[in-house]
């Protein structure tokens, strides 16, 4: 896909290019970014940018050298204004800042209103500017990085392409920092346990990514059919390739068979709370009709309750499929303790009660 046959594109910023060094935002490295958004907009490209850079550009504003998670949610606070600011100054156009977090996205209705905000925004000509909300979230609450929030949030809105601008230029074999014989991976096909292994080991100095999470954002869109791009920000030229239907980077394909918007939705942007185990891990259970009931239970793992997403696995640790769940953990781990009782004291048959609600259900595959 080119980028100018691009509808509707996310475009990742690191906080590496919002706020480097430690004086806050700078838009040294942004003039080229801005530009490339422009000439999208030009292109009749709808463009959703998911800023990085709070917590970094907030930084000088505070003494402390290690700060306390509480410390640098008030750094993002102050932060995002001056972030705001530099967007504002850059871009000729009209900015709105959606701030989210984790809980928002893992929620239906919530979802689907960011999704509707979003095409207002677009609709209306204005830049949705993104991030997380990292005021109010905990460690369990949160997405955690802005590469898997940009997958997410292109998901959400049926984008077709996602470009993550970092300080290099693409996706290596190795960490081209420590290796000099590290490649270019030009195209990627798929994601597999190799391209992990691949990823590991390279961190953001800025930021909280790194090539990990770009992977894992990359693999969240490819799922959806987003064309990913892992490109180099610093560079303007990288840009310009881009806009001119090159590819200046890695080029993550996307998958042939895309999952369906609920699918993809419980698969790559809802987490769990739990965990059931179950006897017979064959993901056939709706297929053929059949339902996941209660009598198939080994054990329940986690708190959760009615409505949660739960992952139900089998016993060799397979994935079944994640979908919210019809009961309680508590009232679940109930139902297997007397069916071990039952089973012991040889009553039959166990009460059979559905485990997950059918609405909201991935089957997986591994
Ligand atoms: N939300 C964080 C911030 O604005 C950035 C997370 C990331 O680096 O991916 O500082």
């Amino acid at each position: 896909m080119l980028i100018k046959n691009s509808k509707r594109l996310v475009i990742k910023v690191g906080s590496a290019l919002t706020a480097p060094g430690n004086s806050g935002c700078s838009s040294k490295h942004l003039k080229n970014i801005a530009n490339f958004i422009q000439n999208c907009r030009r292109q009749d490209t709808q463009v959703i940018l998911v800023s990085s850079g709070s917590v970094a550009a907030g930084r000088q504003w505070f003494t402390s050298k290690k700060p306390s998670k509480a410390l640098k949610k008030a750094m993002a606070a102050a932060g995002q204004t001056d972030m705001m600011a530099v967007w504002g100054e850059l871009l000729d156009m009209p900015l709105a800042q959606m701030l989210l977090t984790h809980a928002d996205l893992c929620d239906r209705e919530r979802y689907v209103s960011i999704k509707e905000t979003i095409e207002s925004l677009l609709d209306h000509g204005l830049l949705p500017i993104v991030n997380e909300n990292d005021v109010v979230t905990s460690d369990e609450l949160k997405v955690g990085d802005n590469d898997n929030l940009a997958a997410m949030t292109a998901a959400a809105v049926d984008a077709d392409t996602l470009i993550m601008c970092t300080d290099v230029d693409g996706f290596y074999d190795k960490n081209p920092q420590s290796y000099s014989d590290a490649k270019l991976l030009q195209r990627v096909l798929e994601i597999t346990p190799s391209i992990y292994s691949m990823a590991t080991g390279s961190v953001s100095s800025t930021g909280t990514g790194g090539m990990l999470t770009k992977i894992e954002a990359a693999e969240k869109a490819m799922a959806y059919g987003i064309h990913t791009y892992i490109v180099n920000g610093f560079d303007s030229l990288s840009l310009e390739l881009l806009s001119n239907g090159g590819n200046p980077g890695t080029h993550f394909l996307p998958n042939e068979n895309p999952l369906s918007p609920a699918i993809h939705w419980m698969t790559h942007t809802v987490r769990e709370c739990g965990e059931v185990i179950i006897e017979d891990g064959k993901s056939n259970f709706f297929g053929s009709g059949q339902m996941l009931t209660s009598e198939k239970m080994l054990e329940v793992n986690g708190q959760f309750s009615v409505g949660d997403s739960i992952l139900v696995s089998s016993r060799d640790g397979k994935k079944v499929v994640k979908a919210k769940a019809n009961y309680s953990s508590c009232l679940l781990n109930h139902i297997v303790q007397q069916q071990d009782v039952d089973s012991i004291e040889e009553q039959t048959p166990p009460q059979k009660y559905s485990l997950v609600s059918k609405e909201h259900l991935a089957v997986l595959e591994s």
